[in-house]
């Protein structure tokens, strides 16, 4: 990453920038938009003119990742290098929030994760990035600059956030949900600020040994091979999104292997493909045997919050009843407190046995 420029004025709004690739500064590269780097000015005019509409002077620091990228090409370590920077910058001189310009494949992806890796971070951090390129018509990259803008003068708490279209979204609870509107964002669930904030982790971790972890979508016809498949690719664990209130195929093979797969350490999490109701392991059988299996329960994470955390956990170098406590705890805002998720079975309990009775 390199520094590419610096404005200064007097009773300023303190902003860090870095800009990691997207959209936003992408070019026609006649066989499809590709990232370009060096648009530090360009960021520079789109501030000033910020400046010029609000009458707020903006102090601005502007760093560039080496290789910008597309950011379908974000890998585990996109988000710790964020992270890095981020903590470095802010601890080098304190503004009065960062904006990561960051595409918007793995936005939510990557905001969940640096939500994880920056927990402990007082400042607020706001990802926005384009649908459409900075010099295209019609292009949304300096409106959502300004709403980052905007969204660091309102103050927010301290947190990862992404502001894009016309709100602002909590990055743990955040999704893509078009790739057609201005309004490429929804926040899924409402952040759910933990009832005590946890015992601080340690911070540190080494990402040479890290091990791999993954999602997969269950689907009618999910077969053992596939899950075995992704088990093996993915030793630091898999997150599954299951159906409902946290269903899949529940064959003997399927779950044989699951079994298999957390007896020997790997952890399974499950999590719902809806995007409203929580994980309740307990309400069905195809959830019970899950349940039985060794499973983790994903509550109501979304799959970025989820696939983030579990990595970010496994990087620490959490396993077993301390990774399954640790998965299960809100951390952030992530996931329900267990007594907000109402279990729909209890009516449906009591209104079976009063007709037995009968
Ligand atoms: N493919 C682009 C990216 O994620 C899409 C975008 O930025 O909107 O980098």
């Amino acid at each position: 990453m390199i520094t590419r420029g610096t404005a200064r004025s007097h009773a300023a709004l303190r902003v860090h920038v870095l800009y990691t690739g997207g959209t936003f500064g992408m070019a026609d590269r006649g066989a499809g938009m590709g990232p370009r780097s060096g648009i530090g000015a360009e960021i520079a005019d789109v501030i000033t003119r910020y400046d010029e509409a609000m009458g707020r002077a903006v102090e601005f620091r502007y760093a560039e990742f080496d290789r910008v990228i597309d950011s379908a090409d974000a890998d585990p370590d996109t988000a710790v290098r964020i992270a890095e920077w981020v903590r470095y910058s802010t601890e080098q001189e304190r503004p009065d929030g960062v904006i990561v310009i960051h595409g918007t494949d793995t936005m939510a992806y990557v905001g969940a994760r640096v939500a994880f890796e920056l927990r402990d971070l007082d400042v607020a951090v706001v990802f926005t990035g384009a649908q459409i390129p900075l010099d295209y018509p019609g292009s949304d990259a300096q409106h959502n600059l300004h709403l980052a803008l905007d969204s660091i003068a309102a103050q927010p708490a301290p947190g990862i956030y992404i502001a894009f279209g016309s709100a602002l979204h909590p990055a743990a609870r955040a999704r893509k949900r078009a790739c057609d509107d201005y309004d490429g964002f929804t926040t899924v669930r409402e952040l759910t600020p933990p009832l005590s904030p946890p015992v601080l982790l340690p911070r540190r971790h080494s990402t040479a040994t890290r091990l791999p972890v993954g999602l997969l979508t269950v689907f009618p016809d999910l077969r053992a091979d596939l899950l075995m498949a992704a088990i093996r690719q993915y030793p630091g664990g898999i997150v599954l999104e299951c159906y409902g209130s946290g269903t899949m195929p529940h064959g003997a093979e399927v779950v044989e292997t699951i079994r298999t797969a957390t007896r020997r350490g790997t952890p399974v999490v499950v999590i719902t493909q809806c995007d409203s109701g929580s994980v309740d392991l307990a309400r069905y059988l195809p959830g019970r045997a899950l349940l039985d299996a060794g499973v983790i329960s994903g509550g109501d994470m979304t799959r970025e919050a989820a696939l983030a955390k579990l990595a970010y956990l496994v990087d620490l170098g959490f396993s077993g009843e301390q990774l399954r406590d640790w998965m299960t705890t809100n951390m952030l805002g992530e996931l329900s407190n267990p007594a907000t998720t109402t279990p729909l079975p209890a009516t449906v309990r009591e209104d079976a046995s009063t007709v037995r009775s009968r």
